[in-house]
């Protein structure tokens, strides 16, 4: 501005950036992410293996805040993170991260100089996923990480057995070439949660062969690893050298009773509250929500909680799920619309406005509460809590934190 009059900005509105859409005030519904929790439930499972400790922070965090998780992690000691996506990696490096970071999801126009260049580790399963990194570590003259992925059995992008000793070879070549190091070897489980099934034990047993195709390859990393959290807590033969730790760092059991199975003690992380906005008397008779989905059997009190679909509590949820109000658990009546839904206090609750909600978190009901009445598993209920519901830190959660905080992510 200045000199030259108000600014004409011929861009087309709809091109210009945009401010993002506000959330509402933290008093109206939050997140409430308790980082001593998350930190804690890390060292519960570091002292459990004799391995070192992954934490995965993919997807936002598992939907807990991918740089706030990531610091309190990198405080509490944590070596390694990983992520799903490239660029979730690159974001944890251009806020200041100096620690290992490790992603395994890339698109074919992936630019690879950017995490070759930021020093990433990076999965690959296919030769072309190699080339691009040799030709991406020729581009930013460094030598690549990489960890190669063998496909145990959940086809998904692991290489398949009948391509792994060429893509050994062809890593052994770019080895010695001096353009990668080839850090780690690697897998993930099908059901690890559920040892009823035959999966784990075989999906182990190939695991070792891959190893030992790879080491008659000349490749024998530093690393191997194939636990996620279920794994950690009950397979202990699936440790290796190192476990990537999810759903059980921010809490959730990865599976009914596993984490109790193991004498692990998992602290939920998340508690997702809201205020209650609205009370009021309703006659026998009356239906609430969209669809008459449910009608009162006698008169009632019920409250109306300002959390939708579009913050990510299921739809499922309607008429089944319960939160907790003034030390009750109360169940939700009628369909969960996009931005609230309503639940039944109860004939002659005193409740009032502005009490506060818990849908899940500390005090229960818990996620894996969430999950069993939605027919899903807790990593959705968590991982899907919308863009619109502020996430709060409370400073007690992370004690003396805030300005290393700072520090770290102005670095
Ligand atoms: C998400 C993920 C993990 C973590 O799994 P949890 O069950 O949440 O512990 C580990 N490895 C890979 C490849 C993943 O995609």
């Amino acid at each position: 501005m200045g000199d030259d009059g108000p600014m004409h900005d011929d861009t087309p509105e709809a091109a210009r950036p945009h401010p993002a859409v506000p959330t509402s005030a933290p008093s109206t519904a939050s997140a409430r992410i308790d980082l001593a929790a998350f930190t804690g439930n890390i060292a519960a499972i570091q002292r459990h293996v004799d391995a070192a400790v992954m934490v995965v922070l993919k997807a936002d965090a598992y939907g807990h805040g991918l740089q706030r998780c990531r610091v309190a992690a990198r405080d509490a000691g944590v070596e390694w993170i990983g992520v799903a996506g490239v660029g979730e990696a690159n974001a944890c490096r251009e806020a200041g991260d100096t620690g290992r970071l490790f992603a395994w999801m890339y698109g074919e126009d992936e630019d690879l100089t950017v995490p070759v260049g930021h020093d990433i580790d990076l999965g690959v399963h296919r030769v072309e996923q190699l080339h691009r990194i040799v030709a991406a570590a020729g581009d930013s003259g460094r030598t690549a990480r990489v960890h190669l992925k063998i496909d145990t059995g959940l086809s998904r992008n692991g290489a398949p057995a009948d391509k792994w000793a060429e893509l050994c070879a062809e890593a052994a070549a770019a080895e010695a070439s001096g353009a990668v190091e080839v850090v780690g070897i690697w897998s993930h489980l099908i059901s690890s949660d559920d040892l009823s099934l035959p999966w784990t034990d075989r999906q182990l047993d190939a695991f070792d062969n891959a190893l030992a195709v790879a080491a008659e390859h000349g490749v024998t990393p530093q690393l191997r690893h194939i636990a996620n959290s279920a794994a950690a807590l009950q397979v202990p033969r699936a440790h290796h050298d190192l476990v990537r730790l999810g759903i059980a760092a921010y809490g959730v059991d990865p599976g009914e009773g596993v984490a109790a199975a193991a004498g692990v003690e998992l602290t939920p992380v998340m508690t997702l509250r809201a205020q209650l906005l609205n009370v009021k008397t309703i006659a026998a008779g009356s239906v609430v929500s969209y669809g008459a989905a449910w009608q009162a059997d006698r008169d009632t009190v019920v409250g109306l909680v300002p959390l939708g679909y579009a913050d990510g509590v299921p739809r499922h949820a309607s008429n089944i799920a319960s939160v907790r109000i003034n030390g009750r658990i109360v169940p939700i009546r009628g369909r969960v619309c996009m931005d609230q839904f309503v639940v039944d206090l109860g004939p002659g609750a005193t409740d009032v406005p502005g009490d506060e909600v818990v849908l899940f978190g500390a005090g229960g009901p818990s996620a894996e509460d969430w999950a069993r009445d939605c027919g899903t598993i807790g990593y959705e209920i968590v991982t899907r809590i919308g863009t619109r519901v502020p996430r709060e830190y409370p400073a007690a959660a992370h004690a003396g934190s805030e300005e290393s905080l700072q520090q770290k992510e102005n670095r």
